[in-house]
């Protein structure tokens, strides 16, 4: 009797301690992470670290930034340096590309320090970056080599490339070397690189020239959309949605997008409404705000929101863009709103983060330097 009556207890404590147990597990499992993410108000699909003289905030002040209303940020800071040339500028250091005539050129230590500053989180607070490489050069035939050799070097790290620019108002012109070029063939290398290796490749191309002529075609429309065309198992961002500071929505840029949207030959191309300039466009008169409100709702999972912010450094400046987009907001399905602000970056990121370890599996020896 005293036997059988003590069995009972001891399985119910038993049974305590396992769900004891499974509770803790549970709460720091990356899957507890992620249901958490449901209480944010979005992930950042598209922000920079650092500036164009790659001083930014550090991580551990960005996750404070993020706080509870970010659930995950893309890691990257800004490719191109600004030179300061003292026989140019003198003593005033130039901070952003239009303060000088300097050029700018490509920062590749940028990668080794995301990655060192990433390796020095815990395991919770990698949960919530998706790291990018952006220190190479698009116009360069050894781009792809770049990638290859920092996933090499920092295997478990890195999840797509980019933002990298092949397009861009003032910043092509002033790059040390030349603009990329949107016809240049280095860019199909690297783009093979990135669907091979599972990599996410987050662009920035004007769709046309600065100050274009109404009703001309725009100037990079074709050849963005061929050179997506030629790399279907790349996925790609076009960040932005294609505009840009001085480029302002062509005429078609509704039915452009749509084209795309809709065309199967490009189910592997996204776009991203981040930057603030955008959000001015999109919400520029309720007419365009309902109007890309009925394209994201008929496309709900091509879209992703981010912010475009630069370093950003407290929390009520690095939400604005997210409160400037509220009219949208309100015009959106559910399903479209948690898509654009969240389900799609987790989707997308969720993805490279299995693809690319298992590709480093496979072809990196060991970890560290070779
Ligand atoms: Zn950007």
């Amino acid at each position: 009797m005293r036997h059988s009556s003590r069995r009972p207890r001891s399985r119910w404590l038993a049974w305590l301690a396992l769900a004891a147990a499974v509770l803790l597990a549970g709460s720091n499992s990356p899957a507890a992470q992620s249901s958490r993410t449901s209480d944010y108000l979005f992930n950042d699909a598209h922000v920079h670290l650092t500036n164009y003289i790659q001083e930014g905030t550090t991580m551990q002040a960005f996750l404070k930034v993020m706080g509870d209303k970010v659930g995950r940020a893309t890691l990257f800071g800004i490719p191109l340096q600004q030179e300061w040339s003292y026989a140019l500028d003198g003593a005033r250091a130039p901070t952003y590309y239009l303060q000088s005539d300097a050029p700018l050129y490509y920062y590749s230590f940028t990668d080794a320090s995301i990655a060192m500053a990433y390796k020095s989180l815990s395991k919770a607070e990698q949960q919530r970056f998706d790291p990018m490489i952006i220190g190479f050069n698009p116009a360069d035939m050894y781009a792809a080599d770049h990638v290859r050799r920092v996933l090499e070097t920092f295997p478990g790290v890195f999840e797509g490339i980019g933002e990298f620019t092949i397009q861009k108002e003032f910043v092509s012109a002033k790059i040390a070397g030349g603009p990329p070029g949107i016809q240049n063939r280095a860019l199909d290398r690297l783009l093979d690189f990135a669907g091979e290796a599972g990599l996410v490749a987050l662009i920035h191309c004007d769709v046309d020239m600065p100050f274009a002529k109404q009703g001309s075609k725009p100037a990079y429309l074709e050849p963005m959309i061929a050179l997506m065309k030629r790399h279907p198992k790349t996925t790609i961002i076009w960040a932005h949605l294609g505009l840009g500071r001085v480029v302002r929505p062509v005429k078609d840029q509704a039915a452009f997008v749509v084209d795309i949207l809709k065309d199967p030959a490009l189910s592997n191309v996204y776009f991203d409404i981040s930057w603030d300039e955008v959000a001015k466009y999109l919400e520029s008169t309720p007419a365009t705000a309902a109007r890309v409100a009925d394209i994201f709702n008929r496309y709900p999972d091509r879209i992703l929101f981010g912010t475009d912010e630069v370093a950003p450094s407290d929390q009520t400046k690095y939400l604005r863009v997210y409160y400037m987009y509220d009219p949208l907001w309100k015009l959106l399905s559910k399903d479209a709103s948690e898509k654009i602000r969240k389900g799609n970056y987790e989707r997308l990121f969720n993805q490279a983060r299995i693809k690319v370890r298992a590709w480093e599996k496979t072809h990196v020896k060991g970890s560290g330097p070779y």
